[in-house]
């Protein structure tokens, strides 16, 4: 990582970075006011509570980022070739002691139990929901079969580190009566929220839903770091932009 990079983020967990409201319990300004709103201008403000941050579409923009690359990590997973559910059986009866594909399907991950799996990612507000049930709602990633009757939906969310929790439940609870809807129709269907702290701790939920959908060991360690990173790296560019009151979502590309 850069050095500046490592010490927004130390100097973020320690709350030691100039905020507004820093610099006035410094001593050094007179409003410890956020430039964009006038409220207290606060490091979990800047990085996560400014409502015209959220208007202006900052929060969506850092959002988007990491969404982008958990897209594409479950992308290269949902298009490997898996064994077929009779081949799977067979695989079964290997040596003792022997590992590879008798381990992956004993562990039921869930891209194992069905074939053809397709993938939406709601990129840019596009995500229409697939056709097993007709509804506005739009979690950020699904992963669905039609021919195995499969359906996985994933919500990222990337919220203040001491808040994961809260969106894990408020996420759980939105998706609840869809994911019933679907189970109603003959579709076996799995919820994952997941949250990604913006300062780049991801949470546990995150870790398990990989893990669920087959992504293990070194890759998954790999996807997890990467997955902090990004929403670290936005949150700096988010940072440095805190004052920028003509910021644009497009602004680094
Ligand atoms: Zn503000």
């Amino acid at each position: 990582m850069e050095p500046f990079r490592i010490s927004l983020m130390l100097r973020s967990v320690y709350d030691t970075l100039p905020s507004p409201s820093n610099l006035h319990q410094w001593g050094l300004i007179e409003e410890p006011s956020c430039k964009l709103c006038g409220e207290r201008g606060t490091m979990a403000h800047i990085l996560s509570g400014c409502k015209v941050a959220l208007t202006q579409g900052r929060h969506r923009w850092r959002h988007d980022k990491v969404l982008k690359h958990l897209a594409e990590i479950l992308d290269i997973e949902r298009r490997k070739k898996r064994p077929s559910t009779t081949e799977a059986k067979q695989i079964r009866f290997v040596r003792e002691g022997d590992t590879g594909h008798a381990t992956k399907s004993q562990q039921h991950f869930i891209l194992d139990k069905g074939s053809e799996w397709n993938m939406r990612a709601d990129i840019g507000k596009k995500l229409v929901f697939p056709e097993c049930v007709h509804t506005t709602l739009r979690p950020d990633i699904v992963v669905w079969s039609q021919s195995s009757k499969m359906i996985v939906a994933i919500e990222l969310t990337v919220p203040w580190e001491e808040r994961c929790e809260e969106a894990y439940k408020r996420k759980k609870e939105k998706y609840t009566e869809l994911m019933t809807t679907c189970r109603e129709r003959g579709w076996k269907a799995w919820l994952f929220p997941v949250e990604v702290g913006c300062r780049g701790f991801p949470a546990q939920s995150l870790w398990r839903m990989l893990q669920a959908m087959g992504i293990v060991g070194k890759p998954r360690k790999t996807a997890v770091r990467q997955l902090g990173e990004a929403a670290e790296r936005s949150s700096c560019w988010l940072w440095h932009s805190r004052d920028d009151l003509s910021w644009k979502p497009s602004a680094d590309e």
